[in-house]
């Protein structure tokens, strides 16, 4: 009986301290907690604005409840522990809405979230308040939001390493991965682009930057401003990161042989007008997205590359025939994400001589801040992030000169004649608004 008990308290531990670490992370708008062994230590990280920062460290022998624990709640097989495993969970928390945060001086507070997490896989959050008080999927929803809930998805990656396994909790909130294409920091200038050629009925829409640069909120935002009950869209995702109402998701499978180049060749019988595909990896995919889009559709994806012409450069590679590149593409969107300026303690300093020079910051007259370090960011000077944008949208002369077998050093040339706002323009325009310094735009593009 004592050792019943004993393991009972064992157990209310090891859920309390993973409620605790992520509701912390929450507090702190953490995207992602690593836990990982080392040495004699569990080590703890919070990525913070896409920088991981050091949390507590604990002894190592209360890894493995940890990782059972947290591999229960999200459905893993706690017998593996030589192979990579991916799966997640759902629960929600109650954050006080900013202002009677502000007001209250208040952490969010641990609530359902013991009770969420123990009847996780049977019901949702959602699901919960539905059965219970017998309303909608939409009022539940929104009753969710009203009383100032959030509902997280967690997304758990277990990856064995020569210490053992370490531990990945990807936190998805969804007020945070929604966001309008103005939320996202576009200017007006490139809003007017980027709407002129998501909006046309046939082509193809290229979202391209680094991992991590927020490829995949641009295209959600772009599905959320086309979206009508009119129009069809289907989603290629690995892996659907949220669920977006109204349109129909498609989870890739290349275990099962479903990767995206099978996906593509059936999606026409779905009777799709867009089509949005995660990511284009393989000239398969490329050569079957083009020509579908060629046959009268609009479609919507990435390619890891990192400029406007780099785009190009990187379907030629895949070796994709030229006239198809300058024809089938209605432009290029190429993005960063940067660090923005903590609003509660900007102070006036001056831009690094390095940092003036490349982003041609001579000869403007501008007060310069930056963030001095706050309780409000952590000491970081930084609070949030902002897209910076490169936009293009594929013009006649720039076709022909694709066809023509120009070189990427010549249509750089042409691109910036006709006016395309490169990632240095945007960025420059931000540091002058005071969005961002010059040295963290440095860093980015
Ligand atoms: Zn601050």
């Amino acid at each position: 009986m004592a050792k019943y008990t004993e393991q009972m308290d064992e157990e209310e531990r090891m859920e309390n301290f993973i409620s605790d670490l992520l509701l912390r992370a929450v507090a702190d708008r953490a995207s992602d907690i690593h836990i990982e062994p080392a040495g004699a230590n569990i080590r703890i990280r919070f990525r913070i604005d896409g920088i991981l920062k050091d949390q507590e460290t604990l002894p190592i022998y209360d890894l493995e409840r940890i990782i059972i624990k947290i591999k229960v709640l999200s459905n893993l097989d706690i017998a593996t522990h030589s192979m990579p495993q991916d799966g997640h969970f759902e629960f929600m928390v109650e954050l006080p809405t900013e202002a009677i945060k502000k007001k209250r001086n208040e952490t969010p507070k641990r609530t359902h979230l013991t009770d969420a997490v123990s009847r996780l896989y049977s019901k949702t959050p959602v699901e919960h308040i539905q059965e219970e008080e017998g309303v909608s999927r939409e009022r539940a929803e929104k009753t969710i939001l009203d009383e100032g809930k959030r509902r997280l998805d967690i997304r758990v990656s277990a990856f064995p390493t020569i210490e053992g396994e370490a531990i990945v909790l990807r936190i998805l909130n969804r007020e945070e991965i929604l966001l309008s294409l103005e939320e996202l920091g576009m200017s007006q200038d490139v809003l007017q682009k980027v709407r002129n050629m998501i909006t046309r009925p046939y082509g193809m829409v290229l979202v391209t930057g680094p991992s991590g640069s927020g490829k995949t909120t641009t295209l959600y935002a772009v599905l959320r401003e086309i979206l009508t009950s009119e129009r069809n869209i289907i989603t290629l995702e690995d892996p659907v990161e949220l669920n977006l109402e109204g349109v129909r998701q498609v989870q890739i499978n290349p275990d099962r042989q479903f990767d995206f180049a099978q996906g593509i060749r059936s999606i026409l019988r779905q009777d799709p007008d867009a089509i949005m595909i995660g990511e284009i990896r393989d000239g398969e995919t490329a050569e079957n997205a083009i020509r579908t889009s060629l046959a009268g559709k609009i479609i919507y994806t990435t390619v890891h590359a990192n400029t406007v012409i780099g785009t190009i450069a990187r379907l030629i590679d895949m070796n994709i025939d030229r006239s198809l590149i300058a024809y089938a593409i209605n432009g290029v969107i190429s993005q960063r994400l940067v660090r923005k300026i903590c609003t509660n303690c900007k102070i006036a300093y001056d831009p690094s001589g390095a940092s003036r020079k490349y982003f041609g910051l001579e000869g403007y007259d501008t007060r310069y801040v930056k963030g001095k370090g706050c309780s409000e960011c952590s000491g970081t000077g930084f609070r949030g992030r902002v897209g910076i944008f490169e936009v293009f949208a594929f013009d006649l002369d720039l076709r022909s000169l694709i066809v023509e077998r120009s070189s990427m050093a010549t249509l750089q040339d042409y691109v910036q004649r006709a006016g395309m706002i490169s990632l240095i323009d945007d960025a420059r325009e931000k540091i002058l608004a005071g969005l961002t310094t010059a040295e963290e735009a440095m860093r980015a593009v």
